[in-house]
């Protein structure tokens, strides 16, 4: 077998994992990442980029290169319910959508050229901590196995693998059953464009978004609660188009025949409570911390925000002080995130209960300044 030394592996090649290596590059480290798929590579998103996402983008001086991939800008939000009340408001901030597979590549390959050492594709799948350094196995696709030893790891593979179990981690025993389905829709089978507006359509136990991502392409993505419903989500997303008046008037008629066999792009039971932020020394980024509910669309942001939070703990201590720089990084992770985590978690709730839902629409109706409030709650900055 193959072994290799580096001062930090990188589990993940998706925003956390890049950013976390672009940041880290900046204090001389040497960095080895692994990401298993080949890129360019879907993944399920609404593909919705906060002012987190570009704050971060600017501070590692790559926004520039990101606005030359030409994302679409977006300036408004509006969400319907059933019953055809709409709530509108500016986003107040500055917001781009554009498709993963094009952000994730971008920013691999920015990872690349600061000289982070990139294996891929190739899945790690086992790391163990031995004191002070770890031993990871990495199969790469053809069956060849690597072992790397590393003063640390981190973890940047995304809101569920093989290796929380591994790691016996205790949430991969619970249910949410809460399922996400993303696809793209051409946007000749809209009746009518919306290019800078993200909206939300909701209906029974579930919430679709739906967002320009190119000049010809509009990102769908929904999350439903499979308690209540056994039929599949592509189904169920169709029996929504034909049942709900609202819903409905976005679609053209040949755009249910095109929803019946594009490819999509789903995870099942998706987890948004607490997990462990550091897991037997292992540190966790973006999605393998946790999960932000995805009505925020705030998961990218918060995935590039925890590598920039762990740049700023790295800077403070020497990497072999394991415990002081794990700690540190708890705490400051629990300051930053918790409340936006939390309020995210409760809109959602709310929005997936048909009687809750209907009573917060009416509220927020007769109160429209309560929404950009309730927007700022699940931001890490301040928009009205
Ligand atoms: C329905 C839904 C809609 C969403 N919409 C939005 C949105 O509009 N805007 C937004 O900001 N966020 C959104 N999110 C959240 C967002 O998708 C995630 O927060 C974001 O992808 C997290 O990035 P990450 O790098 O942590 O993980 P990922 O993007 O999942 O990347 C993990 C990477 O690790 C690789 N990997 C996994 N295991 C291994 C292994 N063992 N070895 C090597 N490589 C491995 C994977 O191949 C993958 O490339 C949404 C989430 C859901 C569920």
């Amino acid at each position: 077998m193959t072994e290799l030394t580096t001062d930090i592996l990188i589990i993940g090649g998706g925003p956390a994992g890049s950013t976390t290596a672009l940041y880290l590059s900046e204090l001389g480290l040497n960095i080895i990442l692994i990401e298993k798929k080949i890129f360019p590579r879907e993944v399920l998103c609404g593909e919705f980029l906060s002012k987190e996402v570009t704050d971060v983008l600017k501070e590692l001086n790559i926004f520039n290169d990101f606005l030359s991939l030409n994302p679409n800008k977006l300036n408004s939000f509006r969400a319907i319910d059933e019953s055809g009340i709409e709530l509108k408001s500016d986003l107040n901030f500055d917001a781009y959508a554009l498709k993963r597979s094009v952000f994730d590549l971008f920013l691999l390959n920015k990872a690349r050229s600061k000289n982070v050492k990139i294996i891929q594709p190739a899945e790690v799948i086992s790391t163990t901590r031995y004191n002070r350094e770890f031993m990871s196995v990495i199969e790469e696709h053809n069956g060849n196995k690597l072992q790397i030893k590393s003063r640390l790891v981190i973890a940047a593979y995304g809101k569920q693998n093989i290796l929380d179990k591994k790691l016996g981690r205790d949430f991969v025993n619970k249910k949410s059953n809460l399922n996400g389905v993303k696809f793209h829709l051409p946007t000749n089978l809209l009746e009518k464009r919306f290019d800078d507006e993200i909206r939300i359509y909701t209906d029974k136990e579930l919430y679709c978004g739906m967002n320009q991502v190119s000049d010809t392409e509009m990102t769908v993505c929904f999350l439903e609660n499979r308690k209540q419903s056994k039929i599949p989500s592509r189904e169920r997303l169709i029996d929504l188009i034909k049942s709900n008046n609202h819903f409905k008037k976005v679609f053209s008629e040949d755009a249910i025949d095109f929803i019946k066999t594009t490819n999509i792009y789903g995870t099942g039971n998706i987890y948004f409570g607490k997990k462990e932020i550091v897991e037997n020394g292992i540190i966790m980024v973006g999605d393998a911390t946790r999960v932000i509910s995805p009505l925020a669309g705030d998961g990218i942001g918060m995935a590039m925000e925890s590598a920039k939070l762990l740049h700023s703990v790295f800077s403070k201590y020497n990497p072999d002080n394991l415990d002081e720089l794990n700690s540190d990084y708890v705490t400051q992770y629990e300051k930053i995130f918790s409340k936006r985590l939390k309020t995210a978690k409760i809109i959602q709730s709310i929005i997936l209960n048909r009687k809750t839902r209907n009573i917060g629409f009416s509220f927020a109706n007769k109160y429209p300044a309560l929404l950009p409030y309730l927007i700022k709650f699940t931001r890490s900055y301040k928009t009205a």
